[in-house]
This record gives structure tokens, sequence and C-alpha cells, in this order.
């Protein structure tokens, strides 16, 4: 999966690393999840136990990874970083698992993505906190179990609906994460200028909120290019106008649009007459993995109100037409 508008290289790590939030109430936005999850963790330093396993689901960059860390820090416990991709046999997570410190968070993320026996694995061990280690081939192989230390699972998926039950069942605690109202992401972007130093004003806050597609991924990295266009032809503030002009120029428009989004919204009216067309279909057109325009584009899109997902397909609604300054079809809208 190559997370478009969100991908991450060692510069961009660095810079989300500085600006991650250490505790739930650093965290912004999330209310709903923060309070339940502030809950699950404090009944569980109440009891002296390990944290339930926590499902977190959400599109990239609203912040798991954050909440995966906090978990831990809240609960004084060690923080192992995996994802499903990395599993690619059973053997894999019996590793990992069996070399974990009593009371450990392990996340997990794109737990959607794991290999089929290393799920099942998965089951029994966040059960009963033991696994079968298979040994040997056919009618001679034997199952030796494995004792693990007690640890908190913290699964990150971007599509909830495709984890199977049986292991969306053994999560105690399942948050769902949408995207951030531009209300809250103007705090996360007020929040990393203070530690970045940015003389971030409030109109220019609020025209990068606007415009950060409902992420604070987003927001963030906006907010790094904005200061750099304010310091080069500007005197470094941010304003509002400031903003504007830089965003631009790496051709983020005024709803926040980017050059994916767009493609998707170009081609459903200008390929697919406004659709219905299917997921792949409108993927291939756009020249990206169907899971990609699903996780990455789509909520978005959905969101501003300019794609719908329908059972016969996606289709443009009419602000898409608008935006796109396209006229729809004679009847489209009848
Ligand atoms: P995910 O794991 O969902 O892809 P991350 O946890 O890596 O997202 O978050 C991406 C960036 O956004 C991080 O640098 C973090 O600083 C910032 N961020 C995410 N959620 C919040 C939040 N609620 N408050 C402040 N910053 C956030």
């Amino acid at each position: 999966l190559r997370l478009v508008g969100a991908s991450a290289d060692a510069e961009e790590r660095a810079a989300e690393m500085a600006l991650r939030p250490k505790s739930l109430d650093e965290f912004i936005g999330q209310d709903r999840v923060r309070e339940q999850l502030s809950l699950v963790l404090d009944a569980a330093k109440g009891r002296g136990r390990t944290a339930d396993h926590v499902l977190l689901s959400g599109g990239p960059g609203l912040g798991k990874t954050t909440l995966a860390m906090i978990i831990a820090s809240e609960m004084q416990a060690p923080l192992r970083i995996t994802s499903g991709p990395a599993i690619t046999h059973a053997g894999d997570l019996a590793a990992i698992l069996s070399s974990l410190a009593e009371g450990e968070v392990l996340f997990l993320d794109e737990v959607h993505r794991m290999a089929r026996p290393a799920e099942e694995l998965l089951y029994m061990a966040m059960e009963d906190f033991r696994v079968d280690v298979v040994v040997g081939k056919g009618p001679g192989a034997t199952a030796i179990p494995l004792e693990l230390p007690a640890f908190t699972l913290v699964g990150a998926t971007t599509r909830a609906g495709m984890l199977p039950a049986p292991l969306r069942d053994r999560f105690g605690f399942t948050a769902h994460m949408d995207l951030y109202e531009p209300a809250e992401l103007e705090l996360v972007l007020r929040r990393s200028a203070t530690l970045l130093g940015v003389d971030l004003r409030p109109d220019g806050a609020r025209e990068v909120a606007l415009r950060s597609r409902g992420t604070p991924r987003i927001a963030n990295r906006l907010l790094r290019r904005v200061r750099d266009f304010a310091e080069v032809r500007g005197s470094g503030v941010v304003t509002g106008p400031v903003a504007a002009a830089a965003l631009e120029i790496y051709e983020v428009d005024a709803l926040g649009l980017d050059r994916l989004d767009r493609a998707v919204l170009d081609s459903l009216c200008r390929l697919f007459g406004g659709g219905p067309v299917g997921l792949s279909t409108l993927a291939v057109a756009v020249g990206e993995e169907p899971e990609t325009v699903e996780v990455v584009a789509e909520p978005f899109l959905v969101r501003a109100g300019m794609l719908a997902r329908t059972p016969r397909g996606r289709i443009a609604t009419p602000a898409a037409w608008a935006h796109l300054g396209l006229v729809p079809p004679r009847g489209t809208f009848a």
C-alpha cells in the first residue's frame, strides 16, 4: 500500500516524532476515543494488570501510532512496533511474541494484512497468552505449547471491515477514529507551531486547517511547507494569505483536495460520465491500488460531499462537477 498524500520519508518521520503528543491529555480531538481509552487504562492500572487489547481503526495519519505510544507510556510499559505485512509466517509472530517483556505493548500496524496462519496463532496468544509451536510436518507433527508473558496488543487497521470476526472479537476495546474537524486541526497546528517556533497567526492556522483533509499528519506537513514559503518569500509570519499562496504552489486547493483526490474526481466525471463506476475500474484509471483510492482518497471526498458510494459503484455529486468547473451531462441530476 503506497500511502499517497500521507507517505513518510526519513525527514518526515523525524519531524513527526518531534510533534507527537506524549500523553492522552496532549492528544487533541477524538474526545470519545480518548475518554474511553483513559477508562480502559485507568481500570487496568487500578487492578495492576495489563490493559485489554485495543483495536484502532481509521485512515492513515489520524493518530493510531501516536495512541499506541501513549498507551505504552501511560502503562509505563515498553513498546514494540511491527506491522502485518512484515509477518509472513506464523513463526515470525511466534518469535516476536515469545520475546516480549511482561506487560509490553505490541503495536501491530495494518493488522488486516497479516498472513492467515499467523492470524490464527494470534487468536490463542491474545486469549490465553499461549501459542502452540508446531514442530515437524505431516502426521508426525507435534504442537508444543509455549507460555507467553501477558501483553497488550494494540492493533491498527485502515479497514476494520477487512478483519475476520474471530480476530475483531478478541480485542477488548475497539476505537474508530474519524477525520478531524477543522477546529481540532487548528489546535493541532497551534501546538505544532509552538513546538517548531513558527509564528502562526489565527487566520493562517484556519487556512491550513481547512486544507488538511481532516488529517493531523497532513496538517503538520502543510505547516512545514507553509513555513518554508513564509521564510523564503515573506517575513516568516504565517497569515491566511501567506498560507493560501504557499499551498497554491504545492497544488493543495482551497478545499484541501490533493492531486490524487482531483485525479479520482476527474476520472469519475470525464471518463465515466460521473459514474456509477466500480472501485477497481476507477483505481486503474488513476493508476493506483484500489485500497489506496478507498482508504486515502475516498473518505475525504465522501466527507466533502463530492463522491458517493452506492451499491452500483462510485458516483460524482453535483458539488464534484462544480468543483472541477464542469457541467454534468443533461439528465444526470434530474
Ligand atoms: P497513524 O498511525 O494513524 O498513521 P500517526 O499516529 O503516525 O498516525 O500520526 C501522524 C502525525 O499526526 C503524528 O506526527 C502526530 O504528531 C500527529 N497527530 C496525530 N493525531 C494527533 C492528535 N490527536 N493531536 C496532535 N497530533 C496528532
